[in-house]
């Protein structure tokens, strides 16, 4: 019996720890501009813009969240969230679509977001299950959509290359000089998610873009981590090259992913990029596969 008790205390324990409790999670929030926050609190960094009439959103983590989101805009405008775009379409960025959608808002992403979301996927090894029709971007775009926040200030979502996922948006502020760039830069090594149609060579291309589009003082919204600047995406843009050329040149000398993966290609960036989601052995396989599948 004593072995019994135990087993059953073991698998409700995993169980809840496999529930993520979001009870103790605080939203905060940082000014940017005069009207462009960044919101932080569990999963994706959220962008808040504040419009003549309304409130525009950039990703929005997990559904337990949604009412402490709402809270933490309520502090800072009256203004309806109108408008939501998503980044891409991973659960810690669009876990709260449904609840938006139902406040009123209208959700924006690029064609793949739509397509993920509504389809099984892969992710890590475990299938997902299609989110639920009201939690799905009523408007898809293929390349670009501009919304108008007010006379003189735009808010340009613009997808860019396979990187990250195969749905990834930037989200460009030009007269603020801000930028969010979605888990297209993170704070620690790229998650270049494979079975959504993620690519090495895209990210690179994707960091080389943003950074002849930001300048010293732009302000850079990650998809993780606090917010950035230019000096930032160039050390960041510098590693990923780094790594991509060093697992190449093993690829070119044949060596299999094993013996790529005991030379130690990431060993200087492993203690300050390798600690998060991402560590080294993960980021010199998927850039070993992304490379293989080209
Ligand atoms: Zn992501």
């Amino acid at each position: 019996m004593k072995y019994v008790c135990a087993f059953l205390f073991i698998s409700i324990t995993s169980s809840l720890v496999a529930q993520r409790n979001f009870d103790g999670v605080e939203i905060t929030s940082e000014q940017l501009t005069d009207n462009i926050y960044v919101l932080y609190g569990a999963g994706g960094n959220m962008g808040l813009a504040i419009g003549e009439e309304y409130a525009y959103l950039i990703d929005d983590q997990f559904a337990p969240l949604s009412e402490k989101i709402q809270s933490a805009i309520a502090q800072i405008t009256d203004k309806p969230v109108r408008f939501l775009v998503n980044t891409h379409w991973h659960g810690d960025h669009v876990g709260g679509n449904r609840n938006f959608a139902e406040s009123g808002a209208i959700i924006l992403a690029n064609d793949n977001v739509r397509k993920r979301m509504s389809t099984p996927q892969e992710r890590r090894g475990q299938m997902t299950t299609p989110w639920p029709h009201k939690a799905l971007p009523q408007i898809t775009f293929t390349e670009a959509i501009t919304l108008h926040l007010n006379e003189s200030q735009s808010m340009h979502v613009m997808h860019v290359n396979d990187s990250h996922t195969d749905g990834d948006s930037y989200i460009y502020f030009p007269e603020s000089n801000v930028i969010h760039m979605g888990d297209n830069f993170p704070d620690g090594y790229p998650y270049i998610d494979l079975g959504s149609g993620g690519n090495v060579d895209g990210l690179i291309q994707n960091l080389s873009m943003a950074l002849a589009m930001v300048d010293e003082d732009t302000q850079i919204i990650r998809g993780h981590g606090k917010v950035a600047n230019k000096t930032h995406l160039q050390e960041f843009h510098n590693i990923v090259k780094t790594l991509r050329d060093r697992v190449s040149a093993a690829i070119d000398n044949g060596k299999s992913l094993e013996e790529a993966l005991a030379m130690g290609l990431s060993k200087e960036w492993d203690d300050d990029y390798g600690q998060g989601f991402i560590d080294g052995s993960e980021v010199i396989t998927a850039i070993y596969k992304s490379l293989k599948s080209d």
